[in-house]
């Protein structure tokens, strides 16, 4: 196995930067996710690390080597797609044994990898079926199967799980991050569905318009999110952001809306609002942080209930605050019905604060 660096990646199409000055490590063993919204360059730069489009400008190195010129074959990587990009016509084994066949390998040293992917992966008895006899989760197994028969430094994913439906792709997930764990493989796995990254990666590397926006463990990212794209993409239901404005009297520093309510901080969130570049400071709320009340209490600010979505074990309410939705959790057994009027109370020591100008953090 061995680890990735990307160096300033950056790939360009005609004017647009697809991507944009990337720099990162995958450590050896390590599982990174990278994700993001469509468009924002994952595949991209996927595809730029297993050679598959030349880059722009920047490196990339794999183990100790510069890749930049190399050829996808040559570079010790085995990739697995959203399509699986299986062989119809061959049996199961045929298609792990294919790659290996096509290096020279020996036939018994071929017949050896092949048996063991097949044990590792628990498809031994699918080794004489044709991949329209199997269901999606098994064509998946397979063509992960024939990317470990290769025993590359690292595995490249491109969305390997978007085809599966939603039970069978929580089970995948399990099996993909048992792979990880029993090879202790180096994987760059590319995803939309920023759940999958925050469950299976050891980092993750949240991209947006061709920029690397955070790169850190699934915990670090979900607690301390470094700008406000980050905070709304990472967590489900998303966390709300709600545009304010501070004010410092004496030594207070309070958070205004434009309807007249206030909200005085406490510390370290006053002194953090008072490092913004202007007056202009983004409230961001975690659903779970948000206390909902069916009565005036004092701190809790007035808002109206939108949508109720009851799924069994906790409600999701959506409220509407100064012109943004506020997304709170509630115990099931707590009625609330749409456009009633509820207050809310925000949580101070897990709030985040977002300087209005920038976009980022306020530390
Ligand atoms: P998705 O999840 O939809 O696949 P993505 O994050 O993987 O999105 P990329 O496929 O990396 O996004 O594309 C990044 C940007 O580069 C997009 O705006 C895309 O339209 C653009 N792009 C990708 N390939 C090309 C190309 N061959 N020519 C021109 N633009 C391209």
């Amino acid at each position: 196995m061995a680890h990735v660096v990307l160096k300033d990646l950056v790939k360009t199409y005609g004017g647009f930067k697809a991507v944009n000055e990337v720099s990162l490590t995958v450590n050896d063993g390590e599982f990174v996710a990278l994700v993001g919204p469509s468009g924002c360059g994952k595949t991209t730069t996927l595809n730029l690390i297993a050679g598959l489009i030349p880059i722009t400008s920047g490196d990339i190195v794999i183990g100790d080597q510069l890749v930049n010129d190399l050829d996808p074959k040559d570079r010790d990587i085995a990739m697995v797609f959203q399509n699986y990009a299986l062989y119809p016509q061959k049996s199961v084994y045929m298609n792990l044994a294919f790659p290996l066949q096509m290096r020279k390998l020996p036939k018994a040293e071929i017949d050896k990898k092949v048996r063991e992917a097949a044990r590792v992966l628990d498809m031994t008895q699918l080794l004489e079926r044709k991949p329209r006899e199997l269901s999606g989760g098994q064509q998946q197994r397979v063509a992960l199967g024939r990317a470990l028969v290769r025993d590359p430094a690292v595995f490249l994913m491109d969305e390997p799980l978007s085809n599966l439906d939603a039970k069978l792709r929580v089970q995948m997930r399990s099996e993909i991050k048992r792979f990880h764990q029993d090879l202790k493989a180096t994987i760059v796995y590319v995803t939309h569905d920023q759940l999958e990254a925050v469950t299976m990666a050891d980092r993750m590397a949240v991209m947006n318009g061709g920029y690397l926006q955070q790169y850190d463990s699934p915990a670090q990212v979900f607690a301390h999110p470094a700008n406000m794209f980050v905070a709304s993409f990472v967590g489900s239901p998303a966390m709300s952001l709600i545009p304010l404005e501070a004010s410092t009297a004496n030594g207070d520093t309070v958070l205004k809306s434009a309807e007249g309510w206030s909200l005085e901080l406490s510390q370290p969130n006053a002194r953090k609002a008072q490092g913004a570049s202007s007056r202009k400071i983004v409230l961001g709320a975690r659903h779970s942080t948000i206390r909902l009340h069916k009565s005036a209490v004092p701190g809790a600010i007035p808002a109206k209930a939108y949508t109720v979505e009851p799924t069994g074990d906790v409600t999701f309410v959506q409220a509407l605050l100064s012109g943004a939705i506020v997304n709170i959790s509630v115990s099931p057994n707590i009625a609330v019905k749409p456009d009633e009027q509820i207050w809310l109370e925000f949580d101070q020591e897990r709030m985040h604060l977002f300087d209005g100008e920038t976009e980022m953090a306020l530390e």
